[in-house]
Order: structure tokens, then sequence, then C-alpha cells
């Protein structure tokens, strides 16, 4: 059985009695999570804590479900406690409050603190503004599942008010919904409204050719960074969907207020009003990892860590970080895949560490894209060759996720078996 602590409760007398300085695992997302699994399946023997604020490790990638109800939450919130379970990992849910990479200690909300002979740094990014003022204030985030069910929330009781109000631009506002950023996160999400939001107002009576859909852009294309090919196949996708997506690329917001947006295109100041504005532009550092103190150089211009290729800090071997919070030699894009796999590289190196061994290069390879193009409709990118787009898309994006998520469930042998090997490696396997 795992231990499961809440800061609140005690300690497990195995740990207070050790001689040995545990490990700490801070963030329990795709990297830390990972780290421990790895590490439970090395029979990793230095005492490992893994600490996380939530109950539940959440599988990011499948947000979408949760806001369309495709999928029923079971499948995308998992209870660290039940995927820990005989893994020999300890977890605590507590919010980290500080850490001190020269004295070795981290301290939580709760008052526990804990010295360590060796860190792992996993706690991902925080939605970042960009220095647009009011976005913080008058956007919504999705990012977490709790902005995901507010989202939900928010769309419905915009729809429903819509079907009352009779004064013309308010209606206008409650049925317009902007989404702000056409990266990955904005093309799935508002390929998704396209084909939901006409789905929810239609059961309530109201006229789908009034709802609005904005997508908005700084730059001249959509999914800047992404193949051409991939860019094409989302661009006829969201042409495709049940109400007319206004894609605005050349844009830049420039303020943002209740309701409104003030945008900027072709040097003229416009404003667009919309009761639903969604941001989903940017990624900054956790305010933890800006706090840390660490020698000038240390750092990306984002303020992520930077590591060596085994994935340990420059000037703090004992320490090692993946995921969203740092950047290696050679910059990847932040993904669960990418984060997946530097949580094996990092239980690797840990085991390597322990058996007196050196550390080894992480060899992260980018396997394949899948992409939620709206309601039953996904492309699924297989080999950097093969495109796989419309129902048959859906069909692999969820033989990867649905069908394999109840493993994920049952054991977390069965989940690194489903992540490594169904998810994203065994790539013809789909
Ligand atoms: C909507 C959405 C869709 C996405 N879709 C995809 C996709 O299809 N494919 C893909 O590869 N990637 C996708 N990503 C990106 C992917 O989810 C991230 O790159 C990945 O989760 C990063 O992993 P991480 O371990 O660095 O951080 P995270 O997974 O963010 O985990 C960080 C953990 O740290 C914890 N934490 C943070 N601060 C504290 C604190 N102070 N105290 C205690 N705990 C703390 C958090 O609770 C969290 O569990 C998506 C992201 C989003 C938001």
């Amino acid at each position: 059985m795992s231990n499961v602590l809440d800061g609140t409760l005690e300690i497990s007398q195995k740990l207070l009695t050790s001689e040995t300085l545990p490990t700490l695992i801070l963030g329990g997302g795709f990297t830390g999570l990972f780290t421990a699994l790895h590490l439970s399946r090395q029979h990793y023997t230095t005492p490992t804590i893994l600490i996380d604020r939530e109950w539940s490790f959440i599988f990011k990638p499948l947000l979408y479900e949760v806001l369309s109800g495709e999928m029923n939450m079971q499948f995308i919130s998992h209870r660290y406690d039940s995927l820990l379970h005989k893994s020999g990992i300890t977890f605590i849910r507590d919010e980290v409050q500080s850490i001190d990479l020269q004295q070795r200690q981290v301290r939580l909300a709760s008052g526990l603190h804990y010295t360590y002979s060796n860190l792992v740094l996993s706690l991902g990014g925080v939605v970042g503004y960009c220095g647009v003022k009011g976005a913080k204030e008058y956007t919504l985030p999705f990012s977490t599942i709790e902005d995901a069910i507010a989202l939900g929330k928010q769309l419905r009781d915009c729809l429903q008010r819509a079907t009352q109000s009779e004064e013309l631009q308010q209606k206008k506002t409650l049925l317009t919904f902007a989404i702000l950023g056409a990266g990955r996160t904005g093309v799935e999400l508002t390929a998704t409204l396209a084909d939901l939001l006409p789905d929810w107002y239609d059961s309530l009576g109201g006229e789908i050719s009034d709802i609005r859909v904005v997508i908005i852009q700084r730059g001249k294309k959509i999914l800047k960074g992404d193949r051409d090919r991939l860019r094409q196949t989302a661009e006829v996708a969201l042409q495709k969907r049940s109400v007319i997506i206004e894609v605005m690329l050349e844009t830049a917001v420039i303020e943002v207020r209740q309701n409104i947006i003030v945008i900027k295109r072709n040097d003229l100041v416009e404003e667009i009003t919309a009761a639903t504005i969604i941001w989903t532009t940017g990624i900054a550092t956790n305010p933890l990892i800006d706090a840390l103190s660490i020698p000038e150089g240390g750092r990306d211009p984002h303020g992520r860590l930077k590591l060596t290729n085994t994935l340990e800090l420059l000037d703090f071997p004992e320490v090692f970080a993946g995921g969203d919070c740092a950047v290696m030699e050679h910059p990847l894009p932040l993904t669960a895949q990418v984060a997946y796999q530097q949580g094996a590289a990092i239980a690797h190196n840990l085991q390597a560490l322990s058996e007196g061994h050196s550390p080894i290069d992480a060899e992260i390879e980018m396997r394949r894209t899948l992409m939620k193009l709206g309601l039953n409709e996904s492309v699924a990118e297989l080999f950097d060759r093969y495109e796989v787009q419309g129902h048959l898309g859906h069909l692999i994006r969820q033989a990867a996720y649905i069908e394999l998520l109840p493993t994920l469930a049952r054991n977390f042998k069965g989940t690194l078996e489903w992540i490594s090997d169904e998810l994203f490696q065994r790539c013809s396997g789909v």
C-alpha cells in the first residue's frame, strides 16, 4: 500500500526513522508522476516522496472531453493513491511553499519540511498573460480540470440567458465566444466549441446561426511551429464545423475588459464584444521556479531552468528537472510526451547515481501528434509520415486514450505500459 499523507496527517514512521535522506519529487504531472512510477519499477531503494497540491493526476490532453462530456471524468482524473498503490512511493498532498537549493530543503504549506538527497523539479508552468492588460481579470484560462468545469458552466449560462434575451446587443454578446491564441490548445478548443455550442443551443430551442465563434492569433498562421500539413488539415477542419469560425490572423490583443476585447489589426484599433473570452496562449514560469536562487546563466529567457543533457541543473547535480519548467540544450516543445520521457530518463539517472554509476544523456523522441478537431473528429500524425484524419483519426485518438485509459486507473504497471508502449511508442500498433 502506498503511503498517502495530507500534510496534516502523521508522517510514516519509516520516513521519520530512516537514516537515508529521501528523494523528493515536487509536482505529480507527466514528469513527476512518471519519474515516480519508473523509480518504483526499477526497485529504487532510496525513500521517495511525491508531493502535489492535488489529490489526482489530470490527463490534460483530454480536458476538452471534460468540457464536452464526451468522456467520463474517471478516465481523465486519477487519484495518486490509486496510481501509486503498492509502488513504495509516499504521496503527500500539500502545497510546496519554498525550495532552498543551497540548504537542500523544501517547505510545505502545512508546515512540514524536508531535507533531501536528490530533488526532482516537475512543477510545470502557469498561465502566462504576456503583459496584456486585463487578460488575467477578464479571460477564462483552460489549463486545469477546474478551468474546464468553469468554462462549461459559463457556456451553458450564456446560451440559456441568450434564449431569454430580448435586447439584440446583449444577445449578440452572450452568443459571441472568443478564443485568444491559435496554438494547439486554441485550435482544439475552437473546433470543439464550434460543434458543441450549436448542439447545446439547438437543444434549448435557440437559432444556431446566431452563434459567433472567433479565434484570434497575433501571427500570420495558426499552429505556429507545427508542420504545414498539420496546419492545413486543421484549417480545413475549422472551416467544416457546425458554425462558421472567424479566424483573425495578424491580430494583436492589446487589452481585455469585461466582455470586450480590444484588438489591433492593419494598424486599426477595434473592439469585439463577447461574454466568453478564453485565454489559451502563453505559459509562464511557476513562481516557485522563479524564486529559486540559482547562479546567472542558469535560466533561459523565459525563466525556465537550463538542464544538462542528463537533466540535471547546471550548478546542482543532485537536482533533476523536466517538463514545462525546464529546458534542455536543444529546446523541445512543452508537451506531455516530452515530459513523460524526461520522467523516465530522470528515474534512470537517479537509479544510476544510487548505484554509483554516472548519469547518461536523455534521449527524447518526438513520436506522434494527436489533435482533436471537433466532436468525433481528430487528426493522428504517425511516424512523422502518415496522417489519419476525420472520424478514423478520432478512432485512433480514442483507441490511444479512451480504450487504454481504464488500464491507467487499474494499476501503475499498467499505467507505464499504456503510456510508453501504446500512446507514445508503439505507433504501428494502432
Ligand atoms: C488543454 C491542454 C491540452 C494539452 N494537450 C496536449 C496533447 O494533446 N499532447 C501533449 O503532448 N501535451 C498536451 N498538453 C501539454 C501537457 O499537458 C504539458 O506539457 C505537460 O502536462 C507538462 O508536464 P509537467 O510534468 O511539466 O507539468 P504538469 O503536468 O503541469 O504538472 C505539474 C504538477 O505540479 C503540481 N504543482 C504545481 N505547483 C505546485 C505547488 N506549489 N505545490 C504542489 N504541487 C504543485 C501541479 O498540481 C501539477 O500536478 C496540453 C496541455 C493543456 C493545458
